[in-house]
Formats: structure tokens, C-alpha cells, sequence
């Protein structure tokens, strides 16, 4: 079991208290090991309803939170993360198996969210028009949305919830957070450290966890709930457009990916190899802006192949926890089963082994699943037309630009794409035809808290980060004063 300062309440946080109603739990587990951290509550339903009218009673409408009280409460939140950095860092590496150096970047990442937001909450300042419209002078504010829900995926779990609270938080909405039922100690132990250092009003941020059937379908379904803002599974976004259909929820959505990769014949090689181990093996592969199609233009096809396979060769696969690992273990039993899957699917449809794990060698009786590269793949492959979400390194060759750009938006996913070329007008056609709302030229680099993040088409709603960012859990609101 783990122990932690930060851990010393295992339960949920309702009106600025630690608390769950009833006896049922569910294990939470350290992926390297398979042994349970913890146990945590399984909140009912009335817990859910306490956690929305607790967020109810924080929200301030006719008296807003002033614009200086909001900044303290996310410089006070960097603050506490940043000096909490190393123990919220080991929790996460715990439970998620990332490497530790990773899982303590990933606070350091977090605390960046707030930050920004900290030093751009001005932009919320109610504003009045230079034009005088229908002989009137215009104020426009920009209100707090409300209560708002945020539900969290595992592969991220302080990065995610902190896009969504420093937003939150900025704009003066109180916030019912359910983290993933894989990865909630880190999410306990985020709020300890804002409950002991921050001032914010009880009721502010509330804390549910426990079936996502249960606690979803109430934060879809409560009326007294305006608006979602989730980051998981494309599945699950679409059930929760329809959830909330009925009610017209806002909603804000960051979904799956499909992130393609391209290597044109002027890049440099070396540059692309190295950015695309940081970029693919990020999380052992489980993150949305992963790479996952490699497309390749066929003249560099195989010295590309051999540099990533000589990267690959040398990288370590262990017990996040150890310090010196590469890439932890994957996150669960049908995770690992599914790359497994993808790369069986891809042989036995005639791609080719580069380097790495045939199926049959792959270990059975844990989570560590060798990072592994196949080439000559097609796409009726089912590691180009979904989400891989592990090690997998899957090659496409191309010949052509406009090749390249069809293959690369040959998927209903739109989040991050990535494209090396020496060629400044070949990079930004590419760049204007992919559908994806990141495009890294010569950088393997995901998001930024200073730039707007998101997806287009099934990729999601919305943006995380950047100015744009910050104006998603506000209502603008035109005030004209007629004289
Ligand atoms: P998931 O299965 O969709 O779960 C995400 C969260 O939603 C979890 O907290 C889960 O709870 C909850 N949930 C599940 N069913 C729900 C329902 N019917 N109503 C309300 N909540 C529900 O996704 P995941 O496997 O955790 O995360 C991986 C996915 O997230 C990948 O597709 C990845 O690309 C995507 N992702 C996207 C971004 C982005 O910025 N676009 C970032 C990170 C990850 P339980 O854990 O209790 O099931």
C-alpha cells in the first residue's frame, strides 16, 4: 500500500470537506507491479449532488470573485504544486508507471497552466466598445459559466485536470472534478496540497470518484450543471454530446488522436529520429499527441527505419519508480492487449518487423511492453485507423506532397500532427492542408500552456490553453446602456 503525507485522506472533497458516503471501494494498482496502492471510495450518486450544490454555493454571480482574488488563487496553486513537486511527482508515477523524472515534469507542466492563466487573467476584465451602437454604450463581461464538471483521463493525471482548473478558476466557476478510476490518488493528493496552501472559498473545487456510469450521468443530466469539460476517449465524448443534448450543455471536448508523422527526403534525419522517440514514447506511447502513423518519404524509407531502430535498441523498459527507465509499464491488461493486437494485425497483413517483440515473445504476466517498430504498413491496418495508445511504431512509406497530406488526414481524428522538411513553403501547404489543431514543424513537441490546444473533426471541442483557453468556462455577456 502506498503512503504518502499527501495521501492521509482517502476519500472525496465535498464543501471543503474530506468525506464519502457508504462502504464501497475500488482498488487502485501499480502497473509495474500489479499490486494494490490503495483502496478509494465509490461514491454514490447523493455524494455527486452534495459535490453540485457545494459548487452552487461557491459560485458568486451578482458579487463576482474580484480579478486580483481569482490571480491569487492560481499563483497560489502554481506555488503549491511547484514546492509539492517531487511527492505529487512519485504518487503519479505510482499509479500511472510513468518514469519518475516524467511524472515529476508532468507537475512542473501542470503548475506552467496556472501560471499563464495567472499572468492572463486580465484579459477577463469587463470591457467597454469604442463604438456606440444604437446610440448606447456597451459593456461586455464575461461571466463564470457555473458549476462546471471536469472529468479527467488517466494518461495525464494532474497535466489534464490542470488545463481544466486554472481555466475554471480564472473565470470564478466552482468545479466537480472526477479523475480516471485508474490514476485518482494523484488527483487526492493535488487537492491536499491546494486545500493546506490556497484560500479558496469552501465549495470552490469538489472531488467525486467512483463509477463513471453514475457520476457522469448526473453531471450530464443535473440541470444545475451548465457546462462539461472532458478529456478521454472519443467513445466516450460522443455519449456525453448526446447525454447532454437535451439540456444544450456547453461542452468542452479533447478527445483521441491519430497523430500522423512525416519525414520528407530533405529533413534531417537525425533531428526527426530523436524528436520522434521524445514524441512516440512519451507515457511508454499513451498520450493523444503520440505519434502514431509515420509516414515516410520512400527515398530515406530505410536509413530513417535504421536510426529509429539503433533509438529504439538502446532504450530501457522498467519500473518507473527505478530512475533510469525509458519507458514503465502500460496501464492495464487491455491496453497492453490492444498494441499486442495492432502489431499481430500489421505482420500478419504483410508488414514487416524492424525491431522490438514479435507477439509470441511478448511477456505475458506483466505490463512492460518493448518498444517496437514495423514498416511497409498499410491502411487497412488497424495501427493507421486507430489509436494505438502504446510502443508501437508503425512506417508508412509515401512518395509525393499531396500523397503524404491525404494519408495523414485519412483518419476522423484531427489532434496533433507533425511534419519534417527543410522546406519552409513545402512545410506551411502542409501545415494549411492537415486537419489536426497541432502541427509541429521540425519539433516532436506537444502542447504549451502559452498556446491554444485541441482537436477539429472527432477530435474534440475547443481549446485548452492560450488565450483561447482561457475564455471556455466564461459566458460573454453585452450590456447596453441606453441614455
Ligand atoms: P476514457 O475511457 O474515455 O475515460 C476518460 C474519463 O472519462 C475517465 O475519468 C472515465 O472514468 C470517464 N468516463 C468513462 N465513461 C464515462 C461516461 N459514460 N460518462 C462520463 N465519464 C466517463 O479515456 P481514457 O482511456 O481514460 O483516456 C484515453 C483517451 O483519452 C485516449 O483516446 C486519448 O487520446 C484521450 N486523450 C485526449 C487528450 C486531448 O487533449 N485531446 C488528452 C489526453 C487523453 P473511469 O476511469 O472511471 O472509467
Amino acid at each position: 500500500m502506498i503512503e504518502s503525507p499527501l495521501l492521509q485522506h482517502l476519500k472525496g472533497y465535498i464543501g471543503g470537506q474530506w468525506t464519502a458516503t457508504g462502504e464501497a471501494t475500488f482498488d487502485v494498482y501499480n502497473p509495474a507491479t500489479g499490486k494494490v496502492l490503495a483502496s478509494v471510495p465509490s461514491m454514490p450518486v447523493e455524494d455527486v449532488r452534495a459535490a453540485i450544490e457545494a459548487g452552487k454555493s461557491a459560485l458568486r454571480l451578482t458579487e463576482p470573485y474580484p480579478i486580483e482574488t481569482r490571480r491569487l488563487w492560481l499563483e497560489g496553486i502554481r506555488d503549491a504544486l511547484k514546492a509539492n513537486k517531487e511527492e505529487i511527482g512519485r504518487i503519479l508515477c505510482l499509479e500511472h508507471g510513468k518514469p519518475l523524472n516524467e511524472a515529476q515534469g508532468e507537475v512542473d507542466y501542470a503548475a506552467g497552466f496556472f501560471d499563464y492563466f495567472s499572468k492572463t487573467i486580465s484579459g477577463l476584465a469587463a470591457h467597454t466598445l469604442e463604438e456606440k451602437p444604437r446610440d448606447c454604450t456597451w459593456t461586455v463581461h464575461y461571466r463564470p459559466v457555473g458549476v462546471v464538471g471536469l472529468i479527467t483521463p488517466w494518461n495525464f493525471p494532474i497535466g489534464m485536470i490542470a488545463k481544466k482548473l486554472s481555466a475554471a478558476l480564472a473565470a470564478g466557476c466552482p468545479s466537480v472534478i472526477k479523475p480516471a478510476s485508474e490514476t485518482p490518488l494523484t488527483m487526492i493528493a493535488m487537492f491536499r496540497v491546494i486545500e493546506e496552501n490556497v484560500d479558496l472559498p469552501r465549495g470552490m473545487i469538489n472531488l467525486v470518484m467512483g463509477k463513471a456510469s453514475v457520476i457522469g450521468k448526473e453531471l450530464c443530466e443535473n440541470p444545475d450543471v451548465p457546462m462539461l469539460s472532458f478529456t478521454g476517449s472519443t467513445e466516450v465524448g460522443r455519449q456525453l454530446i448526446i447525454d447532454t443534448a437535451d439540456q444544450i450543455k456547453k461542452l468542452g471536448l479533447e478527445l483521441g488522436g491519430n497523430a500522423p508523422y512525416i519525414v520528407f527526403d530533405d529533413a534531417d534525419l537525425e533531428k526527426a529520429a530523436d524528436n520522434l522517440i521524445a514524441n512516440k514514447f512519451r507515457g511508454g506511447g499513451q498520450t493523444c499527441v503520440c505519434a502514431n502513423r509515420i509516414f515516410v518519404h520512400e527515398e530515406v524509407l530505410e536509413a530513417f527505419g535504421k536510426k529509429v531502430a539503433e533509438r529504439v535498441r538502446g532504450m530501457t523498459v522498467g519500473d518507473g519508480i527505478n530512475g533510469d527507465v525509458d519507458i514503465g509499464p502500460l496501464i492495464n491488461r487491455a491496453g497492453f492487449d490492444k498494441v499486442r493486437e495492432h502489431l499481430e494485425d500489421a505482420l500478419q497483413k504483410g508488414a514487416s518487423l524492424v525491431a522490438g517483440s514479435k507477439p509470441e515473445d511478448l511477456p505475458k504476466d506483466t505490463l512492460f511492453f518493448p518498444p517496437t517498430v514495423v514498416s511497409g504498413v498499410k491502411s487497412d491496418m488497424a495501427c493507421f485507423r486507430e489509436e494505438t495508445f502504446g510502443p508501437l511504431v508503425p512506417m508508412v512509406p509515401f512518395r509525393s506532397e499531396d500523397e503524404a497530406i491525404d494519408m495523414g488526414n485519412d483518419t476522423e481524428f484531427g489532434l496533433a500532427a507533425y511534419v519534417f522538411t527543410a522546406d519552409e513553403a513545402r512545410a506551411q501547404r502542409v501545415a494549411g492542408g492537415l486537419r489536426f489543431g497541432h502541427v509541429g514543424w521540425n519539433t516532436g513537441t506537444g502542447p504549451a500552456p502559452e498556446a491554444p490546444f485541441g482537436g477539429m473533426k472527432a477530435s474534440g471541442i475547443g481549446r485548452e490553453g492560450g488565450s483561447e483557453g482561457l475564455f471556455e468556462f466564461v459566458e460573454p455577456q453585452a450590456v447596453p446602456r441606453g441614455f
